[in-house]
């Protein structure tokens, strides 16, 4: 929900670009503005932290989406503030300003690259220069792939050294000095601007493309057209092993771009779960809600639950035993199993909610019968100076003392006033 709080916090503008530093304090709560462009509430924790980034992050990458460039680098800022507990306080104070003032790593932000070359264990800047890019690839996986294990096939497109030239580019000693930009492999281009005045304007040389040098047309190689490498089309196997997690990353080696004296990067899969209708996952735990009928918790209940790998399992209260709304209770060894160690497993919890029967559910008659069956009520002494008051339902999303009381509720908390009234009372 995208509520609008000033200016400085549009949606999409993001306040770390924006000018929120002369307005330090208080305003945007806790760092409202990244918070914002990371999705996440204010109580996120680390792990919901790298898992919007993470989305994000792969969503608005410049070589899947050119055009968010931008967006890409606030996005990158906010996970920066907000995983870095220094960094956190710092914006919390006072912004951007209070982050580049701050001294912290150089005194501004790190480049939105370096951070997703980080976080997605990139070659980092040292190996970068002798070897080529990584790419980062999202799986959609499911809750039972996670569980059972699963090969999935990815096919990828990816340059690699053209074998007819063997990543030459032409015949051997075809290579010569470009003419267009005589080998410096700029251009400068002088344009007239106004009468008398003109501009020089240096580019990269279109015909080597800064390399300056060529491969003469004639000797071009066919195959690749003198680029070196082809476009080629790859079937890599991914083994998703029993007990992977979200986000966890396969990483294959050397299988990004090959560029001709570059060690190619790799290609990095990264495992995406969807959300599941009946279990969550929380480390090795499973998760499951399941309600149960007022007489199941007070007389007793027999349940099925369908595993993630299509078994039926039973269960049933103690002869006796009442289940309370939010009871938990779990199964040992029937949770994920454990990721490299898969024949052990966590427990799957239950969580029961009871549904109590509707309103009017019981003539009114029976309800005698039913009351001499449960626990005796607790009786009141009512006297004459109580006040009958009504009591009627209540809607938490109304809350009508704030909207009237306006301050009131804060000068409560501190409480010296009302504490002097009760005394008096
Ligand atoms: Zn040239
Ligand atoms: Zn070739």
């Amino acid at each position: 929900m995208l509520g609008v709080c000033c200016g400085a916090c549009v949606p999409g503008g993001g306040v770390i670009g924006g000018n929120v530093a002369s307005s330090p304090t208080g305003h945007h709560g806790e760092g409202n503005g990244v918070l914002r462009l990371l999705q996440v509430k204010p109580s996120a924790s680390s792990e919901e932290i790298k898992r919007a980034y993470r989305k994000l992050a792969l969503k608005y990458h410049p070589d899947k989406n050119p055009s968010e460039g931008e967006r890409f680098k606030l996005i990158s800022q906010a996970y920066e503030v907000l995983s870095d507990p220094k960094k956190r306080d710092l914006y919390d104070q006072g912004g951007e300003q209070a982050i580049k003032e701050g001294g912290l790593s150089g005194g501004s932000f790190s480049s939105p690259m370096d951070i997703f070359d980080m976080f997605f264990g990139g070659g980092g800047r040292m190996n970068r220069e002798r070897r080529g890019k990584n790419v980062v690839h999202q799986l959609g996986v499911s809750l039972e792939d996670l569980y059972n294990g699963i090969t999935r096939k990815l096919a990828l497109q990816k340059n690699v050294i053209c074998g007819k030239c063997e990543g030459y580019g032409g015949k051997r000693g075809a290579i010569e000095k470009c003419p267009v930009c005589k080998g410096r492999g700029m251009q400068v281009l002088v344009q007239q601007i106004g009468p008398g005045m003109v501009q020089q304007i240096q580019t990269v040389c279109p015909e080597c493309k800064g390399q300056g040098e060529r491969i003469n047309p004639k000797d071009r190689c066919d195959n690749c057209n003198g680029c070196k490498v082809v476009r080629e089309k790859k079937i890599i196997e991914v083994h998703v092993d029993k007990g992977m997690k979200d986000g966890q990353k396969i990483v294959f080696h050397g299988e990004g771009d090959q560029e001709p004296d570059l060690e190619p990067g790799d290609v990095i899969i990264v495992l995406d779960q969807k959300d599941h209708s009946v279990f969550q996952r929380r480390g090795h735990d499973l998760i499951t809600k399941m309600r149960i009928q007022l007489s199941e918790a007070l007389c007793g209940f027999r349940k099925t639950i369908e595993t993630l790998d299509n078994r039926v399992l039973v269960i049933s209260s103690r002869p006796g035993e009442v289940i309370k709304h939010g009871d938990l209770k779990c199964i040992c060894n029937e949770g994920m199993p454990i990721y490299k160690s898969p024949m052990d497993k966590g427990s799957l919890i239950i969580q029961f909610l009871v549904q109590f029967p509707e309103h009017y559910w019981l003539p009114r008659e029976k309800l005698c019968l039913l009351e001499d069956l449960l626990p005796p009520r607790e009786d009141v002494m009512i006297t004459d100076e109580m006040d009958q008051v009504d009591l009627e339902d209540f809607d938490p999303s109304e809350q009508t003392y704030r909207n009237s009381g306006g301050e009131a509720y804060e000068e409560d908390e501190e409480g010296p006033r009302t504490g002097v009234q009760c005394q008096t009372s």
